[in-house]
């Protein structure tokens, strides 16, 4: 019998450890007005390089990564746990070396680069010595790929590419872009594009301005225009018109990793509104004592645990199967059930502390901006439950009778009847006899 919902101890050791360590030394890093992707600032570097060797020293460095890429290849349920107290961290994802869009660019590079490619992108990518950035979405829309327009046209060796990014996360920090170009617009819809390696001081890159997420302090979501960006031909990434097939290696495991760091703000949101519930006092004991409040403080739990497991079965999955394809209706699921679940607990979370919860005093107003965001950023919630409901919906043929089907009670009591009348005449002729 293999469901089994318990941490073998050697590793819970592990998890007990990050625990303390997240807490302790890595938390308070968020509120120092430094950025965890600066990585050109020798301040930063002084304060994370440490805390990188002390994780690396536990054996818990990059973790979504195999032994050849110096990870641990835990698999995905290993890393949805740390995840859980990653995710409660703004620095927490770069000290473990498992920070986005960062493991989805050195996945794919993993798995579709050159070993000229990854000797100058990946590896110090993966020693976080640079960043990098993902450049996929345009200003006119994104929730629709085959809408793009950038073009990247052959010019000699070169690719030549025109067009504009918006949204590209972090490329203000960023060393390197890849970038999401049409390379052969008359191709059939999902062969039209290719990826790029683009290095980000390449002449022709030019950041328009950096987007800030409201509530941000400083943007770092770049409008990226793209002029006469000539890169060598040996820059495309994985093969020509390959590029739908290659972001959807990197997007569905980027979507389960964001939907494990939810699971662990949730998991924080539900112990502060907690402790502040069991602490504030009104009328005759503490608002705990209210059974309005309990109900919401039983809903977070109740939500919480069911999208918790619902990760973690996907991850379970992901291991099992290897192949993001054969679990995608799990991990669009998971997409579209995260905003909701990471919205309602932080509204209930600003709700419990009043006034103080929806003050600049305390964070969760940021949370529910966040909550919306993972509805949004990797698709749409709605494009995710298109593919949940078809996905789901490929195991149904249609039923012979679309009128009366064959479920309907008078049906069934036919279907019986032909199945048992035979024994009941058998019966009835055997007690004739007896
Ligand atoms: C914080 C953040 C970080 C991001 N980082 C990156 C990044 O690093 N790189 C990158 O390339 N992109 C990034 N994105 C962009 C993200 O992928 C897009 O925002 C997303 O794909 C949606 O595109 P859009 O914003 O243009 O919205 P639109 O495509 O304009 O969609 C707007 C709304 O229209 C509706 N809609 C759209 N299509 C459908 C449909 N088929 N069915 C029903 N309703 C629909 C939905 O309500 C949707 O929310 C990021 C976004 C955010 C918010």
């Amino acid at each position: 019998m293999a469901w089994d919902f318990e941490t073998e101890p050697e590793f819970q050791e592990k998890l007990d450890w990050m625990e303390d360590f997240v807490r302790e030394k890595v938390e308070p890093l968020g509120l120092l007005d430094i950025h965890p992707y600066d990585v050109k600032n020798p301040r930063r570097n002084a304060l994370v390089r440490p805390l990188q060797d002390e994780v690396k020293a536990q054996g818990l460095w990059a973790c979504h990564l195999g032994p050849e890429l110096g990870g641990q290849g835990y698999g995905q349920v290993k890393l949805g746990l740390m995840n859980e107290i990653i995710g409660g961290a703004s620095f927490a994802p770069i000290v473990f070396g498992c920070q986005a869009p960062d493991t989805g660019n050195a996945e794919i590079i993993a798995h579709f680069g050159t070993p000229e490619q990854k000797e100058r992108y990946l590896e110090p990518l993966l020693a976080n010595e640079i960043v990098s950035a993902f450049s996929m979405t345009e200003p006119q829309g994104g929730s629709d790929p085959t809408g793009f327009v950038t073009r990247a046209e052959q010019d000699g060796n070169h690719w030549k590419i025109n067009g504009e990014k918006w949204f590209s996360t972090n490329g203000k920090w960023a060393d390197f872009l890849i970038v999401m170009a049409v390379t052969d617009p008359d191709a059939p819809r999902h062969e039209r594009m290719s990826m790029f390696i683009v290095p980000v001081d390449t002449p022709g890159v030019e950041i328009v301005r950096n987007v800030g997420v409201y509530g941000q302090q400083e943007g770092s979501e770049s409008y990226i225009r793209y002029t006469d960006v000539r890169v060598p031909a040996d820059h495309l990434l994985g093969e020509r018109g390959g590029a739908f097939a290659i972001s959807q290696t990197r997007l569905g495991g980027g979507r389960v990793h964001h939907a494990m760091r939810t699971v662990g703000n949730c998991r924080r949101l539900l112990d502060l509104m907690s402790r502040r519930a069991v602490s504030r006092t009104t009328r005759t004991g503490t608002i705990a004592d209210y059974q309005a409040v309990q109900m919401q403080i039983a809903d977070s739990y109740i939500e919480l645990e069911q999208f918790r497991l619902f990760v973690l079965k996907t991850a379970w999955m992901i291991d099992k199967h290897r192949d993001y394809r054969k679990v995608r209706k799990d991990i669009a699921a998971i997409k579209a059930l995260m905003p909701k679940v990471y919205h309602d607990i932080a509204a209930r979370c600003i709700h419990i502390h009043g006034s103080l919860g929806v003050s600049n005093e305390m964070p969760f107003a940021g949370n529910l901006v966040a909550a919306m965001v993972m509805g949004i950023a990797d698709g749409p919630t709605e494009v995710h439950k298109v593919t949940v409901a078809k996905q789901h919906l490929r195991g149904y043929r249609d039923v012979a009778d679309p009128v009366f089907p064959d479920y309907s009670l008078p049906n069934r009591r036919a279907a019986a009847r032909a199945l048992f009348d035979p024994v009941d005449e058998l019966a009835e002729a055997a007690e004739a006899t007896a």
